[in-house]
């Protein structure tokens, strides 16, 4: 039996024995000259479905990657397997490029890489002229894509690749897919005849956690200590300060943790990738500036001190685990102030009512995802567009949550923020409103002369961390929203209907689960 080409090189170049899943049909449409849009999962094999069909095809396959930082790691990979690559970005020297464009002009490259705001030159569109292109792959394809969380206005330009070679092979790809973007992608680069592939968007090695965020670094440190000891992961925060502190923390608790953000100067920020990526067992506490394009087989977890922006977000940076297949955990622990500390930045964000209509889109599906009582996977596939049933491997799945009747208890909350506005023109944060219904006579209860308002004290069934989760719960459910600097509560049309008692409450009893760890520094 003779192997076709591709398998062949597959064989002999990566020394691998058979393509996985829907490789083998994307390489064959690609090789033979048609056009393809890939969805496919992180670490689902994205880079061989270009990679073959450019070395089976003659001319050069031309990849366009917005990674920049990633391209002299992707070359020398290749390079190290005997292919023919090289790459054209802003981080090289004139003597660089002109050896690269030689290199290309005289047929002695298989694949060559491209930041996309190169093609806004027309020097690079004539150098690509005076060569043999055999197929344009364009890697990270959600940016063009506004929708998304990720957009690039150099994307947009892409669609004119296909005007000027109007008979190379076009194969987009991007492992962030929702129905929305997969369509604007589509449209955008103006891929109306190409096959579309879509893989399962599943990570099944992966267990998805979301808890209530009490003492986060505690927290952290007991999934560490208990489940996770010498193992590699991804720490994410929001801001670089956070980012500092925990990556301090960890180090005084005896874990080997180094920092990762864009405000560290770039010689640390190598070092510490390339620790993170050849030492066993170390982790990076970083900002979403890590990760994009890092492939370490043996992740074991990714924890998120934050609340994630979009539901995309969450699924790449979760699905930076457990590339090798085997068991890992995806843990996120989140809280009030994330909602609030979000819904003003989507407030004071710049870009249209469009933008910020978006942004809030988005959060609201992150929040769905945190607050289901369903199984965790489901609601993620179902963002995707994938059906699934119970996985059995997730938070939810592993320990039903109980739910409860939050009707009276959201009822009292919401008639303490209408008194406060209707009786006294005001309006609150979470922490007052709560002092409220718990009858504290704080200076600022005091002060306002809100322990003589009819609500006060009416609320002392539930302790104060039992409030902040209706807070929180209410917000994800639309039931109350947040404004302003400082996160005051106001009502929404829908909280009308509840304090009407037209309409019920269902909310998820929480687990505040007390963290165990004693940390050996301070938080
Ligand atoms: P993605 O770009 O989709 O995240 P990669 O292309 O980086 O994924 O591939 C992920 C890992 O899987 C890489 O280590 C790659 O070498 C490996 N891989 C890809 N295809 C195969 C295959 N057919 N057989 C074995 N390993 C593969
Ligand atoms: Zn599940």
């Amino acid at each position: 039996e003779t192997a076709s080409p591709a398998l062949e090189v597959l064989r002999r170049v990566f020394g691998y024995d058979s393509f996985r899943g829907e490789q083998e049909a994307i390489v064959g449409h690609v090789a033979a000259g048609g056009d393809a849009l890939v969805l496919m999962p992180t670490g689902g094999g994205k880079s061989l479905c270009y990679q073959i069909p450019a070395l089976v095809r003659p001319g050069v396959g031309i990849v366009i990657s917005p990674l920049i930082a990633l391209m002299q790691d992707q070359v020398d990979a290749l390079n190290a397997l005997g292919v023919r690559a090289g790459f054209l970005n802003s981080s090289q020297d004139f003597e660089e490029r002109r050896m690269t464009e030689a290199m290309y002009q005289a047929g002695e490259l298989d694949l060559l890489y491209l930041a996309p705001e190169r093609l806004r030159v027309p020097a690079t569109l004539d150098l690509l002229d005076r060569g043999r292109i055999a197929l344009f792959a364009i890697d990270e394809a959600h940016c063009v894509a506004q929708w998304g969380h990720d957009f690039r206005p150099d994307y947009l330009g892409l669609s004119e690749l296909h005007e000027r070679w109007p008979s190379v092979p076009r194969i987009a790809l991007t492992a962030t897919a929702t129905q929305a973007t997969h369509a604007e992608i589509a449209s955008r680069l103006k891929l109306d005849e190409a096959r579309h592939f879509v893989a399962s968007f599943d990570r099944p090695n992966i267990q998805y956690r979301i808890v209530p965020k009490a003492e986060p670094k505690k927290q952290l440190l007991d999934l560490l200590r208990n489940e996770h000891s010498g193992d590699a992961g991804i720490v994410y925060c929001l801001s670089r300060s956070s980012v500092e502190k925990t990556a301090e923390f960890l180090v005084a608790n005896g874990i080997a943790a180094v920092p990762y953000h864009a405000g560290l100067d770039s010689r640390t920020r190598a070092e510490n990738q390339s620790r993170f990526l050849r030492e066993d067992g170390l982790i990076v506490v970083a900002t979403i500036a890590f990760g994009m394009g890092i492939d370490k087989p043996d992740v074991r977890f990714v924890a998120h001190m934050d609340l994630p922006k979009s539901v995309e977000g969450y699924y790449q940076e979760t699905g930076r685990a457990g590339r090798d297949g085997l068991p890992s955990t995806a843990w996120l622990a989140y809280g009030l102030q994330d909602v609030v500390q979000q819904r003003k930045m989507i407030d004071q964000s710049e870009g249209d009512d469009a933008h910020r209509r978006r942004q809030s889109q988005h959060l609201d599906a992150m929040l769905a995802l945190c607050e289901t009582v369903e199984c965790r996977r489901v609601q993620l596939l179902a963002y995707f567009g994938q059906e699934s049933t119970a996985c059995g491997n997730c938070d939810t799945c592993l320990t039903p949550p109980e739910s409860w009747d939050g009707t009276i208890a959201a009822q009292k909350l919401l008639s303490t923020i209408y008194r406060l506005q209707r009786e006294r023109r005001q309006k609150f944060g979470a922490g007052q409103v709560i002092d409220i219904l718990l009858g504290r006579k704080t200076a600022k209860v005091i002060q306002h002369d809100h322990d003589t308002l009819t609500v006060f004290g009416i609320g002392e069934e539930l302790s104060e961390s039992g409030w902040r989760g209706v807070v929180r719960q209410l917000l994800a459910q639309g039931l109350l929203a947040v404004e302003g600097d400082y996160g005051t509560l106001v009502m929404t049309d829908a909280s009308a209907a509840v304090l009407r008692k037209e309409r019920t409450v269902n909310l998820r009893r929480e687990k505040v689960t007390k963290a165990t760890s004693k940390p050996d520094s301070s938080s």
